[in-house]
């Protein structure tokens, strides 16, 4: 049967591995390529669970890098000798919703602790393990880019494995409030009710965004009596602790804290030091202790940006030898350092004055061809020069969940390769922002 070389398949991987390193994960050193048949390459995984994230995630970057290490126009497919196992619920089980879409990293086996969060991350364990009973409501709160958002999903996915017929709804706030709104413009408040009053868990990410909304806030405050008073477990987590929200009602800090609130601070150096560790096998990147040290000394405040500084410092390595040393990841620190910060706000007002689009539009939920293209390019320049997490880029855009901002982002990644005008562009409107010469309201 005709093969790949063992040489392509290197190549393969390591195209992935440079073009794509979020994707990257630990089990893809085991992937095999199984045949070159018909213009397509079978690759064989060991799962059902990583034929599902391959298909998910990875059919075009492994079929651009498979082009680019043989020449020749092949496809990929995956698959596996493993049967599903039955006692694996189906994904899509009844109450699942798009809202529901979680990032399948966040789960407890990949987040370390450290006394920064070792209180909010038992919490989280025991929240899971007995939903309405343990902590209710549970607040977590501390500045971003600390863990809030990875805790949340992790005890949604647990919860999600242990018992899946028990409905949870994981959400941003913004996308409570849109639906909130929306149901009040169409009239369908009871729908609304039905739905957010209807589950065993609620979990609401970034709580914050609530002070400044009355109307949300009220009927935020009847869901959760609706809620707790049936012993269904409420999460939220906020950047700060309820009584320091802006505008948040009296009665509603006191219902926060009357249940669990706890800090996830920023982690000491060993913390920060475990966390490269786990990030790099997650990845697959080999990282000398070292280059581990330098980088968790240089990264005090933000894991976010730790996990930028380790995936920038192994994508420079490719573009050598492909080992990682202390010079490399120096290189990779002091671009990011002197990178002038970029806001979204600013992003939004560039692009909507370059395509001319309005705001409103681009944050809206408008589907329209002439909205979601400067939608995706704005998604893009966010990614690319913000640190704010795939949700968080979703909460600016109509409370997108963060596959449609990761699809969103890819799609222009994908397009700058053919499409020159768009690469014009998007050069042009980041060398304006990352310059601070945009213009518009945020400057
Ligand atoms: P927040 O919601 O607090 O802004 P996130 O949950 O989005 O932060 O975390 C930012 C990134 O840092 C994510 O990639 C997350 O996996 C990672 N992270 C944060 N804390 C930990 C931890 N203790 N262990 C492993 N990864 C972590
Ligand atoms: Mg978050």
């Amino acid at each position: 049967m005709p093969n790949l070389e063992s040489s392509e398949w290197k190549e393969i991987v390591t195209h992935l591995r440079t073009r794509f390193p979020d994707l990257m994960r630990g089990w893809f050193a085991n992937l095999e390529p199984r045949r070159l048949h018909g213009g397509a390459l079978t690759i064989l995984a060991a799962n059902p669970a990583q034929v599902r994230y391959l298909n998910a995630h990875c059919r075009q970057p492994f079929t651009e890098a498979a082009q680019a290490a043989t020449g020749m126009l092949i496809s990929v497919e995956f698959e596996t000798d493993q049967p599903e196992s039955v006692s694996v619920a189906p994904l899509s089980f009844e109450h699942e919703s798009p809202e529901m879409m979680l990032n399948d990293d966040y789960v407890f086996g990949n987040f370390v602790t450290g006394p920064c969060n070792r209180l909010a991350h038992a919490a989280a364990v025991a929240v899971s393990e007995s939903p309405g009973k343990a902590y209710n409501p549970l607040f977590l709160h501390g500045n971003v880019g600390l863990g809030k958002t990875h805790l949340l999903q992790a005890v949604c996915h647990t919860i999600r494995d242990r018992v899946p017929e028990r409905r949870t709804l994981y959400i941003s706030c913004e996308t409570f409030t849109n639906h909130f709104i929306e149901a009040v413009e169409r009239g369908a408040l009871n729908q609304f009710r039905y739905r957010y009053r209807h589950v065993d868990v609620l979990v609401i990410d970034d709580i914050q965004f609530l002070g400044e909304r009355e109307r949300s806030q009220e009927e935020f405050f009847h869901t959760f009596n609706t809620l707790h008073q049936s012993q269904r477990q409420i999460i939220v987590c906020a950047d700060c602790c309820p009584a320091e929200i802006p505008s948040l009602q009296e009665r509603l800090i006191s219902r926060f804290n009357s249940g669990l609130v706890a800090l996830v601070d920023r982690p000491c150096l060993e913390t920060r030091m475990a966390i490269i560790r786990k990030k790099a096998k997650l990845r697959c990147i080999e990282v000398p202790e070292d280059v581990v040290k330098l980088i968790a000394a240089r990264v005090e405040t933000n894991i976010r940006e730790l996990e930028g500084a380790l995936l920038k410092t192994d994508a420079l390595s490719q573009t050598r030898d492909g080992i990682i040393t202390g010079e490399i990841a120096l290189e990779a620190l002091g671009s990011l350092e002197t990178r002038r910060p970029v806001t979204i706000p600013e992003i939004i007002d560039l692009v909507s004055s370059r395509y001319s689009v309005r705001v409103s539009d681009l944050q809206g939920r408008k589907r329209t061809k002439s909205v979601t293209g400067p939608r995706q390019v704005c998604m893009y320049l966010a990614r690319e020069l913000t640190n704010h997490s795939l949700e968080e880029i979703g909460g600016f855009f109509g409370g997108r969940d963060h596959s449609t901002v990761l699809h969103g982002c890819r799609l222009i990644a994908e397009s700058r390769a053919s499409d020159g005008q768009l690469n014009g562009n998007v050069e042009e409107l980041t060398d304006l922002l990352q310059k601070g010469r945009s213009g518009g309201r945020a400057m």
